[in-house]
């Protein structure tokens, strides 16, 4: 079949460009990349602590499952959640080796309002770096 020229200028077989409708593809894609990482960005915002300081987006996600539990009331316990040796109302969740949340506990519950790492952890808490 010999190749004919669309409109665009592009040549190619069959009822419509073919490159049109890749480079309109590739344009979708980047157009939705965009939009997610704007959302991925805002998303922060809902956070009760910041998180933006976590290197990878899995991190993010498990520490915003283990928020989102402890805050509807399941025990820290099930996330390996430690109380502190020098202060029992501060409460420690690890989010993985390098990185974990403090919570407070009050009447309501625990509060979240730090994200540390391993290396702050030590250096600010040095009492506590065994837990
Ligand atoms: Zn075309």
């Amino acid at each position: 079949m010999p190749k004919k020229t669309f409109p665009c200028g592009h040549k190619g077989n069959g009822q419509y460009c073919h490159t049109c409708q890749q480079l309109a593809a590739e344009q979708e894609e980047k157009a939705q990349a965009k939009v997610e990482k704007q959302q991925w960005k805002q998303s922060f915002a809902e956070d009760p602590i910041d998180l933006r300081t976590l290197p990878r987006k899995k991190l993010v996600l498990k520490a915003r499952t283990i928020l989102d539990a402890v805050r509807s009331g399941e025990p820290f316990q099930h996330f390996n959640g430690k109380r502190m040796n020098y202060n029992r109302k501060i409460i420690s969740i690890p989010i993985d080796n390098d990185y974990r949340i403090l919570f407070k506990e009050d009447d309501t519950g625990l509060i979240p309002f730090d994200l540390m790492s391993h290396e702050d952890y030590n250096v600010k808490k040095p009492g506590a770096s065994k837990l």
